[in-house]
């Protein structure tokens, strides 16, 4: 058996080095006797990993010392929720960008919470394009303006970090955490569910501020409450223990690849090579305006109708895995997150190339 090369949008591709680590101390973690899954949370070794890789964590991504990471679990989309409760403050209303699915799906939740004013609409460009910032109908009693910078199904990325003039900033950074170096400071909150750039499914990252916390509404439970769960150090329950591991084994890796800069430039140029065949041929395309072509997720269609089936099985054949594109857009779509190696990358263009000229 052979592995392919995995364009799955998440649960995503991982590190082959990373997953022969965890095989090899699958039995005896660290010389406990026992695997990482069968130790009790609030163990010293337990303890110990949480602030390696808290520490890790904060070190790729240069987090200033007045934030606090969570690591959290049920995912991106319960956040959608979590965050008008822990970050309206006594406001009653909130901007959202709505650049894509993702932040149709975080304004539909913040609605149950808030008035949810809309910053800005893609929806007339089928979520292919942003409006510039000047044109942005930005609310300065907002409690915070919500963004996605990756919108992970149509592949529109932002290539800047909007300035929201003091309104806390919130992104959802699910499908491009730990993608390029960042700026945190620019940011009230920043959240990513681990399956797309970090690891298995089951955590979900939390970086805010430490004065937006402690103000949450009445009612929120406890496990959501950003600060009840930074004095817990995200133990206010048992956590997902597997997934907190193999995030701390990928946050070495990424140190081990020379950092986020380094990955970066690797991103770069994967998704660079992979718009220019695309751009260069004559059956492929990708609609997305060009400035906003997103480094992880790369969707296109065939131009030519009946052969979508027929690509994805000679691409399966091929050893290249998982390139459907999400129902709601239809074609295909090559998630080039971090773990997908350039060799990868490679073998598609070049597979792209050889079905065109044979169709
Ligand atoms: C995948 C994804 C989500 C949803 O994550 P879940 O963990 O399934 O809730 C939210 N936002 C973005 C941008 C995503 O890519």
């Amino acid at each position: 058996m052979s592995r392919i090369y995995n364009f799955s949008p998440g649960p995503a591709t991982l590190p082959e080095d990373l997953l022969k680590q965890a095989q090899a101390e699958l039995l005896d973690w660290r010389g406990t006797g026992c695997s990482v899954m069968e130790m009790g949370h609030r163990t010293s070794e337990m303890i110990a990993l949480t602030k390696e890789i808290e520490n890790d964590l904060r070190e790729l991504l240069t987090i200033p010392s007045h934030y606090h990471v969570l690591f959290l679990s049920a995912g991106a989309s319960a956040q959608f929720a979590f965050i008008p409760m822990n970050l309206l403050r006594g406001k009653r209303t909130a901007d959202y960008c709505l650049t894509g699915h993702w932040s149709q799906k975080a304004i539909y939740e913040a609605r149950r919470y808030c008035d949810v004013n809309i910053a800005t609409d893609s929806t007339d460009n089928l979520f292919t394009n942003i409006a510039p910032i000047n044109e942005w109908r930005l609310n300065r009693d907002a409690a915070y303006v919500h963004y996605t910078p990756n919108e992970t199904i149509a592949g529109l990325e932002f290539n800047y970090i909007p300035d929201t003039q003091g309104v806390p900033l919130v992104a959802d950074m699910s499908s491009n955490i730990l993608s390029q170096p960042l700026d945190v400071s620019k940011f009230g909150l920043i959240y990513a569910c681990a399956q797309k750039n970090i690891g298995p499914a089951g955590m979900t990252i939390v970086i805010v501020r430490d004065d937006l916390v402690g103000q949450a509404l009445p009612e929120t439970p406890t496990l959501f409450d950003y600060a009840a769960q930074a004095k817990e150090g995200s133990m206010a329950n048992t956590p997902p223990t597997l997934s907190w591991y193999f995030a701390g084994l990928m946050f070495k890796w990424l140190k081990q690849q020379g950092g986020l800069a380094a990955i970066a430039t690797i991103n770069q140029r994967k998704a660079a090579k992979l718009y220019a065949a695309i751009d260069q041929s004559s059956l492929y395309q990708n609609s997305v305006a060009t400035a906003y072509r997103s480094i992880m997720n790369v969707p296109f269609v065939l131009k030519k109708p009946g052969l979508d089936e027929q690509f994805l099985q000679e691409a399966r054949a091929a050893g290249l895995g998982y390139l459907k594109g999400h129902k709601l857009v239809g074609g295909m779509r090559a998630s080039i997150y971090n773990s997908m190696p350039e060799a990868g990358v490679d073998a598609l263009i070049e597979f792209m190339q050889r079905f065109e000229e044979n169709n």
